[in-house]
């Protein structure tokens, strides 16, 4: 046999084992590929085997990617470099963007000579069955599975669980220890348990789904994974200590969907970790239950948002420099409130409800109506003013959420260097290069981001040099007590130097009190925001305090 027939088998082997990661080869003698027959679908490419793949791919990319990755190719078949490693955006046949990863790498002969260019592409628009990490089921096929319940009347228990002290863990140990610990806890729950499904549920949760097992298995269960966590898990020669919390519902009404059992199942799992030292939360969504509450409130949230956002509205809580004293713009903030229910405050809301697919609506029903009151009514009596939206990660981890952005933007005519992006704490959860991505791409758009919540989850000092945010926004937990807490005024005089001398700008947020704002100016803080200037208002009140200023 001879080699290409050899090496095109090799090829064949590992091709076509995931539909989201794909696999390429070129004889880059004759410039004929060979393509994983799951990219040859999804994007509707003429066949598995192409002469000049290059260019034919080079038609899926998004044009704003093209330059990019056409100069990488062209310098990779020219002989200047070896490697291709990007993020580009390429269509798919239903006309979609997604966000794919292209590595690659030339194979040359002992003369030196350019032999083959191999490599992969990951396609992150389509969820795979299992997760890379800790090869259970993923939580799209967890969704799935509680679907099937719901339409089979089935009744089921769902246990949620995580660690609370993983943060902690991720820092200390890094990112790589932390995803053998996760690797760890679900090889137990494989081996453990053999009359559940077991699935990967987002982030550092798993969940157990059973229709077999009554409450009070599920309870010794979680027992037992308790028990497990503390003093059965070694990684690298190190036994390490799992704080779990957990949460679980006993589903047997089907009227509600399997997003809202799922944010429910969240909501307890934060209320066991931060709340209850990792008491097991139990609910039930039999309506005759008080934790019931919980359940229709979620489910009243996600019908409002499926009825076009109605019962949401926005209040905006102003930003003050601090050499100047006078109010620089103002941060947008949601409001819902609805019959019988009344005003929930987002952060009972909010922490669910990113995780919800149903929250990229809402997002940009926020986006655009903060920039249409803002635009028609701030910016005709003050054009300075800055507008600050809150970004969460579900909206920024979406392909086409730049997109959809940029067109409210666009539509509105909004001035793009009157607005603010906050990345909340979570955006940092997303890959870091991908994040860098983001922020670069609204820079070069003229718009500028802050981290938002900075001090608290993953806000190491090295992110703000690997990132080119404009700014830092210091959370609140820094901020209260800081004039008595002298630990805290070490670690805010040190994150305030380090932003500063990169050239960003700090807000610290949450002031109540204006020792603390003298101590802040002092210390180098650039705006403040908080109850001592002003609580988040209604539009119309905003305005009286634009008017009071000038
Ligand atoms: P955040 O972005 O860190 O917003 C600051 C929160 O602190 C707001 O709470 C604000 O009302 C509150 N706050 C401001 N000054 C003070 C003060 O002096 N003292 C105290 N105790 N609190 C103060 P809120 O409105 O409840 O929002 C909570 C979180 O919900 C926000 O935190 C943000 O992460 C999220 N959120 C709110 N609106 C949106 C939105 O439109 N989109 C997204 N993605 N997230 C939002
Ligand atoms: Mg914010
Ligand atoms: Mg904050």
């Amino acid at each position: 046999m001879d080699d290409i027939k050899l090496v095109y088998r090799v090829f064949e082997a590992f091709a076509n084992t995931s539909k989201s990661r794909y696999a390429f080869i070129c004889d880059m003698k004759t410039d004929i590929s060979r393509w994983s027959i799951a990219c040859v679908e999804e994007f509707g490419l003429p066949g598995v085997e192409m002469k000049g793949a290059g260019l034919i791919w080079e038609e899926c990319i998004h044009p704003m990617d093209r330059e990019r990755y056409h100069n990488s190719i062209v310098d990779l078949f020219e002989g200047r470099i070896d490697k291709h490693d990007m993020v580009y955006r390429a269509k798919n046949k239903s006309g979609n963007y997604v966000a794919c990863t292209c590595t690659g790498t030339v194979i040359r002969g002992e003369d030196g000579e350019a032999l083959y260019f191999v490599g992969t592409i990951d396609n992150h628009g389509i969820a795979n069955e299992y997760d890379s990490v800790t090869a259970l089921y993923t939580k799209q096929k967890l969704l799935e599975t509680l679907r099937e319940y719901r339409e089979n009347r089935e009744k089921y228990y769902i246990l949620f669980v995580s660690a609370y002290n993983f943060i902690e863990l991720n820092n200390v140990y890094g990112y790589e220890f932390g995803n053998k610990i996760l690797r760890c806890f679900a090889d137990h729950l494989l081996d453990y348990i053999d009359d559940c499904e077991v699935f990967h549920a987002g982030g550092t949760r798993f969940a157990i789904v059973s229709s077999e097992r009554e409450l009070k298995d599920m309870r010794k269960l979680y027992d037992e994974l308790l028990h497990f966590s503390r003093h059965s898990i070694e990684v690298d020669g190190l036994a390490v200590t799992l704080m779990l919390g957990g949460s679980c519902t006993e589903v047997y009404d089907f009227c509600v969907d399997e997003h809202t059992i799922y944010s429910n199942g969240i909501i307890g799992l934060d209320e066991s970790m931060y709340e209850k030292h990792g008491e097991l939360v139990i609910f039930s969504n039999n309506n005759r239950d008080k934790s019931h509450e919980k359940i229709v409130t979620i489910n009243a949230i996600r019908n409002s948002i499926n009825a076009g956002c109605d019962g949401f509205s926005l209040r905006y809580q102003p930003v003050i420099g601090s050499e100047s004293g006078k109010m620089i713009g103002a941060e947008a903030l949601v409001r819902w409130n609805k019959d019988p229910l009344g005003e929930v405050p987002p952060s009972d809301f909010i922490n669910w409800l990113e995780d919800d697919p149903i929250f990229y609506e809402l997002g940009l029903w926020i986006a655009k109506n903060a920039m249409k009151q803002w635009k028609e009514k701030v910016l005709s009596v003050n054009p300075d003013l800055k507008l600050s939206l809150n970004v969460a990660y579900t909206q920024l981890e979406r392909v086409d959420f730049r997109k959809q952005f940029l067109n409210i933007i666009d539509e509105i005519d909004f001035p793009k260097n009157r607005l603010v992006l906050e990345l909340t704490e979570r955006c940092r959860l997303l890959d870091k290069t991908f994040l860098r991505n983001e922020i670069v791409y609204f820079k070069s758009q003229g718009v500028g981001t802050i981290l938002d919540d900075f001090g608290t989850g993953f806000s190491a000092l090295e992110l703000l040099l690997f990132l080119p945010v404009v700014g830092i926004k210091i959370d609140k937990s820094f901020i209260t007590n800081l004039d008595i807490d002298e630990k805290k005024q070490i670690v805010a005089t040190a994150i305030i130097k380090c932003a500063k001398d990169i050239g960003m700008s700090i807000t610290a947020e949450g002031i109540e009190d204006s020792n603390i704002r003298d101590m802040l100016k002092e210390y180098g803080t650039t705006y403040f925001q908080g109850y001592l200037y002003s609580k988040p208002v209604k539009i119309d009140e905003f305005m009286s305090l634009i008017t009071v200023q000038i």
